[in-house]
C-alpha cells in the first residue's frame, strides 16, 4: 500500500466542499476516510429516514469526492472489518495506512468529539468554517454576561456578515427585527406548496433496504423518503422554496395547518445540517431576493434571523456550556416520556398531527416543535433527558448542538434561563389561534375543566402554579400570575385537580 501522508475523516454531517480540513489534502497522496458505523446510527432510536438520508448523503458524497479526483476509502455498515465505532475506525484506518497526519473537522456532537478525544490519536483539529461564528468568538461575546439574549448575539451577526445592513451599517427598514409582523394564522383556503420532492434513487434504494433489515426497530416510516442526498438536488429543493415559499415564510412563519406539514418553510435545515447546502450563500440569496422587489423586508428579515441568529446562537450556547448543560433540570422533572409521542396515538388533534407528520417524514416546523409536542412535555414535566432523546431520535435535521438547546434550553427551560428569558409555555388558546388543529379535536379547547377540556389548558395553570416558586419573578411572566391571581379559589382548585388528574393519567401510562 503506498504511503499516505494525511488521512481526513470526514464526518456524516460534514459533507461539504468546503471543509476546512479538506482544503489542505494533496488529492495524490493524502485519502480522505468516510465510515457508516452502528454507534452513531443507533446511540438514540434515529428515524429511518434520517439514517437513509446521512448514509445515502456520505455515499454520493465519496463519489463525487473520488471525482474530483480525491483518494477515498469508504467503509459500508456491513463491511465486516468495520469496529463500529468512528474512534475504533480512526484506529484501524492509522494501522492499515500509517498516515503521517490525521486531520479532522471539529465534531457537531460533543459526545462524539470528546470520544475522538479520548481515543488519544493525535488528531489534527479544524475549526468549521460553515458557521459564521467560530466556538471561541461566541464565547468572547459571552464572557461576563449572567445571561445571553439572541436578539444582541443576531445584531453582531447582522453586523459582522453586512446582511440587510445599510451604507451607514444601520438596519434596513430601521430596525433590527420584524418579528411582530410574522405572526399570521393561515387564512381559510390558503394552501401551501408541497417542497419539491426527489426520487429515490439506486444508492439510496439500497439504503433503504439496509436500514429497513437493520434499523427495524426504530419508529417512523421510511416509505416517504424524498429528500435530496446530493449537493445539486439540495440546491433544487432551495431554489423551490426561493420561488414558492419564502414570499409567505414570514407572514405564516408562525402558521400551523391540519394536514399541513410544512407550510411555507422551507425544510431545509437537514441538508444545511449535514453539510449539502451553504449557510452564506442562502443568506445572500434571501438578501438578493428581498433588495430585487421579490419579497418583503419581514420575510428576508425573519429568514435570515433564523440562521445567523437562532442557529448560530444555540451552536455557541452548545458548545461554551457542555457536557454540564445536558444534565440542565430547573423544575426537577422525573416524568417518563408518554408512550403516545412515539405513536401519536392520543386524541389531542395537535400533538396527533405534529407527532404523525413528524413519524411520517422525520419533519416538523419550529412551531409545532415548540408550541405543541414541546409545550405539552413543558407542562406535562417531562424529564428533559427523556424529551431530548425524542427530538434528537424524530427529526431528520437532528444533531446535538442545534436539538440538545433547542429543547433543553428554548422548549424546557432546563438550563434555568440562559438561552432564553421565559418559558414558552402557552394553553389551548395560542394552539387555537395559531392554527385549525382544535376545530377536528375531541377535546373542547374553550373548556379547562371536565372531562373534555382540553388538556392543555389545565396543564398550562397547573404548571404555573406548581412552580410559582421559580417562575413568579420572572417579569416576563407578570401577567399571567396577575390573572393566576385574580381567579376565585374554587377556580384554581379545579384547575389544580384536573392537572393532578392528567398527569396522573400520564404516570399510568394512559394516553390523553
Ligand atoms: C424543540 C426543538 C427542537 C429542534 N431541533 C432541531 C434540530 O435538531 N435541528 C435543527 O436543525 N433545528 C432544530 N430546531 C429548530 C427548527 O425547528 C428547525 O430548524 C426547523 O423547523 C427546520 O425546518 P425548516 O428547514 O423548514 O426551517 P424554516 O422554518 O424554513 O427555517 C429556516 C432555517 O432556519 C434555521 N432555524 C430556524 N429556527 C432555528 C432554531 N431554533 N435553531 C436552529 N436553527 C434554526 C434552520 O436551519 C432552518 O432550516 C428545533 C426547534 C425546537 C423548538
Amino acid at each position: 500500500m503506498n504511503t499516505t501522508h494525511r488521512l481526513c475523516l470526514v464526518l456524516g454531517d460534514q459533507l461539504s466542499f468546503d471543509l476546512a480540513s479538506l482544503q489542505t489534502l494533496n488529492a495524490e497522496r493524502d485519502t480522505v476516510l468516510l465510515v457508516e458505523v452502528m454507534e452513531e446510527a443507533s446511540h438514540v432510536p434515529h428515524h429511518p429516514q434520517k439514517i437513509v438520508l446521512i448514509f445515502s448523503a456520505m455515499r454520493h458524497f465519496a463519489e463525487a469526492l473520488r471525482q474530483r479526483g480525491f483518494q477515498v476509502q469508504y467503509v459500508t455498515l456491513d463491511d465486516p472489518d468495520n469496529t463500529g465505532s468512528v474512534p475504533g475506525e480512526l484506529h484501524r484506518w492509522q494501522s492499515l495506512l500509517q498516515p503521517e497526519e490525521l486531520h479532522l473537522t471539529e465534531c457537531g456532537d460533543w459526545r462524539l468529539e470528546q470520544s475522538i478525544k479520548d481515543s488519544g490519536l493525535p488528531i489534527q483539529w479544524h475549526a468549521d468554517s460553515r458557521f459564521l461564528c467560530s466556538r471561541g468568538e461566541f464565547s468572547a461575546w459571552a464572557q461576563g454576561k449572567k445571561q445571553l439574549r439572541m436578539e444582541f448575539f443576531y445584531r453582531e451577526m447582522r453586523r459582522k456578515s453586512g446582511l440587510l445592513l445599510n451604507g451607514d451599517g444601520t438596519p434596513v427598514g430601521g430596525a433590527w427585527n420584524f418579528d411582530a409582523e410574522n405572526r399570521k394564522a393561515l387564512p381559510k383556503g390558503v394552501t401551501a406548496p408541497y417542497p419539491a420532492r426527489f426520487s429515490p434513487d439506486p444508492v439510496t434504494r439500497q439504503i433503504i433496504a439496509l436500514v429497513k433489515e437493520r434499523f427495524s426497530s426504530h419508529y417512523g416510516s421510511v416509505e416517504n423518503f424524498d429528500y435530496p442526498v446530493t449537493h445539486a438536488d439540495a440546491q433544487t429543493l432551495w431554489d423551490y422554496f426561493l420561488d414558492f415559499g419564502l414570499a409567505a415564510f414570514g407572514d405564516y412563519q408562525d402558521a400551523m395547518a391540519s394536514n399541513e406539514p410544512f407550510l411555507f418553510h422551507a425544510r431545509i435545515s437537514a441538508a444545511l445540517n449535514i453539510g449539502l447546502l451553504d449557510l452564506r450563500k442562502l443568506c445572500s440569496d434571501v438578501e438578493t431576493a428581498y433588495r430585487s422587489g421579490r419579497i418583503a423586508l419581514n420575510a428576508a428579515e425573519g429568514f435570515i434571523r433564523q440562521l445567523i441568529g437562532w442557529r448560530e446562537y444555540v451552536r455557541g450556547v452548545y458548545w461554551l456550556r457542555m457536557p454540564e448543560y445536558a444534565s440542565g433540570n430547573l423544575f426537577g422533572n422525573t416524568r417518563a416520556l408518554p408512550a403516545f409521542y412515539w405513536t401519536g396515538d392520543t386524541k389531542m388533534n395537535c400533538m396527533r398531527q405534529a407527532i404523525g407528520q413528524s413519524l411520517e417524514y422525520a419533519y416538523a416546523h419550529h412551531i409545532q416543535r415548540l408550541m405543541v409536542t414541546g409545550n405539552f412535555a413543558l407542562l406535562a414535566g417531562i424529564a428533559p433527558t427523556q424529551i431530548c432523546e425524542w427530538y434528537l431520535a424524530i427529526y431528520m435535521d437532528a444533531f446535538d448542538w442545534v436539538e440538545l438547546p433547542n429543547t433543553l434550553g428554548m422548549v424546557m427551560h432546563a438550563d434555568g434561563g440562559y438561552l432564553g428569558s421565559k418559558p414558552y409555555c402557552a394553553s389551548g388558546q395560542y394552539i387555537k389561534r395559531m392554527s385549525d388543529y382544535c376545530r377536528g379535536c375531541a377535546y373542547k379547547v374553550s373548556e379547562s375543566t371536565g372531562e373534555d377540556a382540553c388538556p392543555f389548558n389545565a396543564l398550562y395553570w397547573h404548571f404555573l402554579m406548581r412552580h410559582g416558586d421559580l417562575l413568579r419573578r420572572n417579569q416576563r411572566l407578570g401577567m399571567v400570575y396577575k390573572n393566576l391571581d385574580r381567579m376565585t379559589d374554587a377556580k384554581r382548585d379545579a384547575l389544580w385537580d384536573r392537572g393532578q388528574m392528567l398527569l396522573a393519567r400520564l404516570d399510568a401510562g394512559e394516553p390523553l
